[in-house]
């Protein structure tokens, strides 16, 4: 088995500018992205739809389960299928399809109830991602690198590198400055590169209004979601400052009583790292269906391993997450514990 020597990961899939010259023959194309889709899922998504689109394809997207609506704004949105609402129409698109574009995730697993059907699917996948160790075996074609701030910005690289910069229109630029704006934590984390910055320079030039995209993200919650982030903070927050860690873990009842809804506790996961001297945050929240958690760190302390080794999720190095079958209070005493054997990253 060969091996990328800059990220250690096994080659199995062909260079996706392999797919380059079969872009001109239309093709029956499904693009799909990571359960519960953030921003980069779904800007990346619908970037290469509009994309593929202008090309003569004929494309669908597909999203594992529902999704937030403060992305409903984005151009497109309203033609996505739900495949948990409509998984017998989702099936059947894909039965016919040829090509299926996987965005924004690195195991078939992110699909949760289309993982199976990915799987057994006969026509090519092709990935385009930015996680760590993504199952390429199942890839004929792909690109993976996890230098890239956001699938957004490997959407535009594929656009560029295909020869089409010129099919890059407003529509394509909002999505895709969504998706890049928000995995980089608004330009803040270090893959917010020099290229990150001239790619939303060559985006501004088509044309769009990026303080609206910021509203449309930022400014469009519900009082509800307001008051939920005042009680979390003063009643759920418990600082660890021995092992310079936080944690917040949220019951069932809560999101009930409080009426959160999918997409509402994004960001929630950040404020403990805004507390001097934290390296590391977590968010646990019992989703009823199961127990979600989210992690984050300054520096060092690689969240990826972390969720990874204990909560079997992953995604990047500062920025990860996972689940457990467990209760929301064991999961909450092995998150100590994990805590505790990891001492020395963290002190
Ligand atoms: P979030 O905490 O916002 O859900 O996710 C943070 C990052 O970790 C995202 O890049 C996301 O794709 C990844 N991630 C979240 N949950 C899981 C999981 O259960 N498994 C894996 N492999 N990655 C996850
Ligand atoms: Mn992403």
């Amino acid at each position: 088995m060969a091996f990328n020597s800059a990220t250690l990961q096994p080659f199995y899939m062909k260079d996706i500018q392999e797919i380059f010259a079969l872009l001109s023959r239309p093709t029956k194309v499904v693009i799909v992205m990571h359960l519960k889709p953030d921003a980069d899922a779904m800007g990346s998504s619908l970037g290469l739809f509009h994309f593929l689109n202008q090309l003569g394809h004929s494309v669908t997207v597909i999203s594992p389960t529902n999704w937030a609506d403060w992305l409903k704004w984005m151009k497109g949105c309203e033609k996505v299928i739900d495949y948990e609402l409509n998984t017998e129409k989702a099936n059947s698109i894909l039965d016919n399809a040829e090509w299926v574009f996987c965005l924004d995730f690195n195991t078939l697993s992110r699909t949760r109830k289309m993982a199976a059907k990915l799987s057994d699917f006969n026509g090519i996948k092709i990935l385009i991602d930015h996680h760590q160790q993504p199952q390429s075996e199942y890839f004929v074609y792909g690109i993976s690198d996890t230098s890239k701030s956001s699938t957004s910005e490997m959407v535009y690289d594929f656009i560029l590198d295909s020869g089409h910069a010129e099919k890059i229109n407003k529509d394509i630029a909002e999505c895709l400055y969504a998706g890049v704006m928000t995995d980089t934590g608004s330009f803040r984390f270090s893959s917010a590169t020099a290229s990150v910055h001239r790619m939303v320079a060559d985006l501004k030039d088509r044309g769009f209004d990026h303080s609206k995209i910021h509203e449309n993200l930022f400014d469009n919650f519900l009082e509800n979601r307001l008051r939920f982030t005042g009680h979390v903070l003063q009643s759920r927050l418990d600082i660890f400052y021995e092992y310079n860690t936080a944690l917040i873990a949220i019951p069932w009842k809560e999101l009930v009583k409080y009426q959160i809804k999918t997409g509402d506790t994004e960001g929630l996961v950040n404020y403990p790292l805004t507390i001097q001297g934290i390296k590391l945050a977590a968010l646990i929240i019992d989703r009823d269906e199961e127990i979600k958690c989210s992690f984050r760190s300054k520096g060092d302390f690689d969240v990826n391993v972390f969720a990874r080794t204990y909560f079997e999720g992953g995604g990047h190095s500062n920025a990860a997450g996972g689940r457990s079958s467990d209760t929301l209070e064991q999961t909450v005493q092995r998150f100590i514990k994990a805590m505790k054997e990891n001492a020395s990253q963290l002190q």
